[in-house]
């Protein structure tokens, strides 16, 4: 059916026209992902491709995907197009490396998780070469989805107090003005990290006060607090004062002060 519409529709140069898939509300590990978060990081199916931007010699430079493939869609941009009351969207060519560059960080975080989500020096230890703002941001995004797992199993007057907390951190983190690139991070957006770690933490800190086995059950399969204090510590994100769950104090405090030097 819908051939027809796209030879009606060919993009032009190096712009490529995807079809979104649903959103997941669900990620395979059974993390719910806050509704602010859904459908900005989306899969998509490109469906028709332009013939490709001229160089500067007049050569033609083919466009890097093909029709079938998937590809995701960076957060913020792209054209809407309504063919036979379906919506496609146009995007240049270049967004589709940008986004396989987010999501190698992405990845590259997650696979250390799951290989051993003890090893915490490993889990925040950035590649060579990697940008620390982009590092950290995305680094803060795994700690949002993962709170997620946490805060589902909080049932307690405050859980609705503890989505709107997650769902403020990831509209930030997913705001354009903030974030517009997950590629580069601006230095003055960087700052806004250190706010999103107060709020985040004050999950943990319920958690620990409040629903003490909850919290231990959680911590003992995730390390996830554990592995929050370190983050935090090791790059400045939150003054010690304000860490008030006790996790094993002098370990963190040597792990960071030997970083430090370093
Ligand atoms: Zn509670």
């Amino acid at each position: 059916m819908a051939g027809k519409a796209f030879r009606k529709f060919l993009p032009l140069f190096d712009r490529v026209l995807v079809e979104r898939c649903a959103a997941e509300t669900v990620t395979k590990g059974g993390i719910m992902i806050p509704e602010k978060s859904q459908g900005k990081v989306l899969q998509a199916t490109v469906v028709a491709v332009g013939s490709g931007a001229r160089g500067k010699n007049g050569e033609i430079q083919p466009v890097s995907v093909k029709v079938g493939e998937k590809v995701l869609l960076p957060e913020y941009g792209g054209t809407k197009i309504v063919l036979e009351d379906k919506d496609f969207y146009n995007w240049p060519d270049e967004s589709f490396e940008e986004m396989d560059s987010t999501l190698a960080v992405q990845q590259y975080i997650q696979q250390n998780i799951r290989a051993d989500c003890s090893n915490i020096d490993k889990i925040l230890e950035p590649p060579e070469g990697q940008d620390e703002g982009v590092w950290k941001y995305e680094h803060l995004r795994q700690f949002c989805l993962e709170l997620n797992g946490l805060a589902v199993k909080l049932q307690c007057p405050a859980i609705d107090y503890t989505r709107h907390t997650l769902d403020g951190a990831a509209c930030l983190l997913n705001s354009n003005k903030y974030f517009p690139s997950r590629v580069s991070i601006k230095e003055s957006s960087v700052a806004k990290l250190g706010s999103v770690c107060r709020r985040i933490y004050r999950i943990f800190s319920h958690a620990y006060f409040h629903h003490r086995q909850i919290f231990d059950d959680y911590e003992n399969e995730t390390f996830l607090c554990h592995r929050f204090t370190k983050f935090v510590m090791k790059y400045n994100l939150m003054s010690k004062d304000n860490l008030i769950v006790p996790i094993l104090e002098e370990e963190v405090q040597n792990s960071v002060s030997g970083e430090s030097e370093a």
